[in-house]
């Protein structure tokens, strides 16, 4: 389970961002030039950098890509603890290509959001498929395999193949905002194009991989997205929002829930209860429901609100391939349906 406390870093917001309008497009002048300013970051992050598994040296191009998929909505110490045991169930692209679904949901237990596990072995297998098994070095390949996103693409060829490439994610971005443009509140951002097209000038070249990874530990320790640490900030007299920024808690977006609680948790824990039982065995609805729910709020909770409420997140969880449903009982009594984790 996530920590509730800790954001992943690779995770969009979960409320809206508002950008600023820029008076010009062209890159901001720098206090001390960005020769300085790339090199007190890279300094910072000499001395700073997070030891991560998926950082060491010689780290194989697949370890970085199931790192960068685990980081996408897991925190980074979570991962740290999981990636380890997952590579030894998978060792390599072959090993997760081969895997059924029932044994990666099982590997991916404590990760949340399953679906990223089934897309990662699908992209194990278009590897396999496509790319005799190797993981491709090349941006567009990247983009065009399964559960990769223009992030992920970026980061493998910066990380893994050490490519002079951009990397941008939602962090990068906020600490990008806040150096080169004078940002009010700490739920502002410049506007993604901006951002983006001064992104692609300013890291240093033969150094993307420790810029972007500088960058994100500096937004992951420092400049945090909603009390920034200017005063223990290398970059403060470099950066245009320096000691300017008032903390300010971004609009939440409504999530779809049951009884107080986010659908995307009750999706894990049906996933959780059926992992954990027995191989291929289907599972009656109504004792995954009281297994998943409070004794106190299984038996309150209005029974056809809650047959309509669970008929649609199976059928998500259905249409994400990550269950099999079975109809039991009569047609129109859709609460008598059975479950399995999917075979595949
Ligand atoms: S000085 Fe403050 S706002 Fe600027 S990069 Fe550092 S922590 Fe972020």
């Amino acid at each position: 389970m996530t920590n509730k406390k800790t954001k992943p870093e690779r995770q969009e917001p979960a409320g809206e961002q508002r950008p600023v309008k820029q008076k010009s497009e062209r890159l901001p002048p720098f206090k001390a030039g960005l020769p300085a300013l790339q090199t007190a970051l890279l300094n910072w992050y000499s001395a700073h950098a997070r030891a991560f598994v998926w950082r060491a040296e010689n780290v194989p191009p697949y370890v970085t890509l199931v790192a960068e998929i685990m980081l996408q909505q897991t925190q980074t110490t979570r991962v740290q603890e999981k990636l380890p045991e997952f590579l030894e169930l998978f060792p390599n692209v072959q090993s997760l290509a081969a895997a059924d679904n029932a044994s990666i949901i099982r590997a991916w237990s404590g990760m949340g959001y399953n679906n990223r596990a089934l897309r990662l072995r699908d992209c194990a297998r278009a590897i396999v498929g496509k790319h005799a098994g190797i993981v491709p070095d090349e941006h567009e390949a990247l983009l065009a395999l399964p559960g990769i996103g223009p992030y992920t693409a970026a980061a493998l060829c910066a990380f893994a193949f050490h490519q002079d490439i951009a990397v941008l994610d939602v962090n990068i971005r906020r600490v990008y905002s806040r150096l080169f443009w004078r940002m009010e509140h700490s739920d502002q951002t410049a506007a993604v194009q901006l951002v983006d097209r001064l992104a692609h000038k300013v890291f240093p070249r033969g150094r993307s991989a420790a810029w972007h990874q500088a960058l994100m530990d500096l937004g992951a320790t420092v400049c945090i997205a909603f009390r920034p640490r200017c005063e223990a900030c290398a970059l403060s007299i470099h950066c245009a929002s320096a000691f300017r920024i008032t903390p300010r808690r971004p609009e939440k977006k409504k999530e779809a829930g049951f009884q107080g609680t986010p659908n995307r948790i009750w999706r894990g824990k049906i996933v959780e209860i059926l992992r954990n039982s027995d191989d291929g065995k289907w599972c009656d609805s109504s004792k995954v429901l009281q297994l998943i729910m409070p004794p106190a709020l299984f038996s309150a909770a209005p029974e056809s609100e809650t047959r309509i409420w669970l008929h649609k997140i199976v059928r998500g969880l259905e249409r994400d391939g990550l269950l099999e449903v079975k109809q039991s009982g009569r047609t129109d009594e859709k609460f008598h349906i059975r479950l399995r984790v999917r075979d595949g």
